[in-house]
């Protein structure tokens, strides 16, 4: 009989998260997945957790920090095949906690060159690539646009509470036999010791994030943050907004969204390259909540008097701070070989790891499938 794969997957986050779980839908595959961080958890070196989360393609192409050409159009393809799967989980499976929102997007024509406007480009776009994926596309008419507003286009999209989502994720892998661990590595190799059965594994998957910075046998230094910091309210906008950028800053930034089975409302944010500052900033969040109000009122509604609320019409339940994981280069989604043992990398995935998950992460189990080929000719995988 042939024996298992044995697999350690490094990360608890969406992406170490969401390749375990395809890995492990292979029986064959033996799964322990290591993590310094875990759903639940909220810290400055766990992303996952502070995303919105919702699906608004494309950053990729038009950010100045990346590369663009063959790359590029691979994170269009995981755009693509990551959208009919979370269509599928909003449509039937509501415990994943993934729900249906229409999304506006608004350009103005002013912000192109700053990095929020550079990171939403492609998504302002009056014919966008992605407008025959997503339903419902549509463009307001000129007529009905604010005067500082060039383009406005509507779709129908998802938004994922971002904790809810990834237990899902880990319930779905343990139903498979994924085991799970927490763990600190300074070095990838030392994952080699933490396999559920005590031996040393064939393969290991590294999905750190930012954590491949610093992590020994990898550090790569093509990896930098871009801090989002948010407000997460009680209040309901009644759909989601983004805007191309706003007058208080190049790099601060103006979204809404909604998360799935009372996950609250995200009011963002910022897009603060090379920012590594893990506290909200007071001064900040104002402007986020005056800058949200202004682009959905209802949000706050009026008073009793049929006066437009401010600020203090919001119910505030907290402040929060995430750094996306960005690459210089793109994503690395790639085989390697560290100290003699397989490796598959899968990092980098900046404000996009939700909408790109199971595109990327499904190329990347199919990398781990030809290393344990490589490894194992004669095994049956
Ligand atoms: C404010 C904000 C809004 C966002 N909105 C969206 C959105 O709407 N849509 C979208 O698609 N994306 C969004 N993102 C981006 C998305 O959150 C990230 O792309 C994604 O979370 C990255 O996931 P990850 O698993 O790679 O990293 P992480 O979630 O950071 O997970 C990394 C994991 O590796 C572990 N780890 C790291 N180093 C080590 C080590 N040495 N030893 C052991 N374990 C280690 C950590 O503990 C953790 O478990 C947003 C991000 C932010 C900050």
């Amino acid at each position: 009989m042939a024996s298992t794969n044995k697999i350690v997957v490094i990360g608890g986050g969406v992406i170490g998260l969401t390749t375990a779980y395809l890995l492990s839908k292979d029986k064959s595959n033996e799964i322990t997945v290591a993590a310094k961080h875990m759903p639940g958890d909220y810290d400055i070196e766990y992303c996952s957790m502070w995303a919105g989360a919702n699906f608004l393609p494309d950053e990729y192409f038009v950010s100045p920090w990346y590369s663009v050409g063959a790359e590029g159009s691979a994170h269009a393809r995981w755009e693509t095949n990551t959208w009919p799967v979370l269509e599928d989980l909003a449509q039937n499976h509501p415990e994943a906690g993934i729900h249906f929102q229409k999304s506006v997007v608004i350009n103005r024509k002013k912000d192109a060159e700053s990095a929020t406007g550079l990171w939403f480009k492609e998504l302002l776009r009056p014919d966008p690539w992605y407008k025959d994926i997503v339903p419902d596309f549509k463009l307001a008419a000129d007529c009905d646009l604010k005067p500082e507003v060039d383009n406005e286009a509507s779709f129908t999209s998802v938004c994922m509470n971002a904790p809810v989502y990834l237990s899902w994720l880990v319930s779905q892998c343990c139903k498979n036999g994924v085991v799970f661990k927490r763990a600190t590595f300074k070095h990838i190799s030392e994952a080699a010791t933490v396999h559920a059965s005590g031996q040393k594994p064939d393969l290991i998957v590294n999905c750190t994030g930012l954590g491949s910075l610093k992590l020994g046998g990898v550090q790569d230094s093509k990896m930098y943050p871009a801090r989002g910091q948010v407000v997460v309210v009680r209040n309901d906008p009644g759909a989601m907004y983004s805007l191309s950028g706003c007058d208080d800053g190049d790099d601060e930034a103006c979204y809404i969204m909604m998360r799935a089975a009372g996950g609250g409302t995200i009011l963002g944010g910022s897009y603060q390259i090379n920012s590594w500052d893990s506290q909200p900033e007071p001064s900040l969040a104002v402007r986020i909540m005056k800058r949200c109000i202004e682009v959905c009122p209802q949000l706050v509604g009026k008073d009793e008097n049929g006066k437009q609320r401010g600020i203090e019409g919001l119910d505030i339940i907290r402040h929060g701070v995430g750094l996306r994981p960005l690459r210089h280069g793109g994503t690395r989604v790639e085989k390697d070989n560290i100290d003699g043992t397989a490796v598959v990398h899968n990092y980098g995935h900046g404000g996009f790891g939700y909408q790109t998950s199971f595109g990327c992460c499904a190329e990347a189990a199919a990398l781990a499938k030809e290393a344990l080929a490589e490894i194992k000719p004669k095994a049956r995988l």
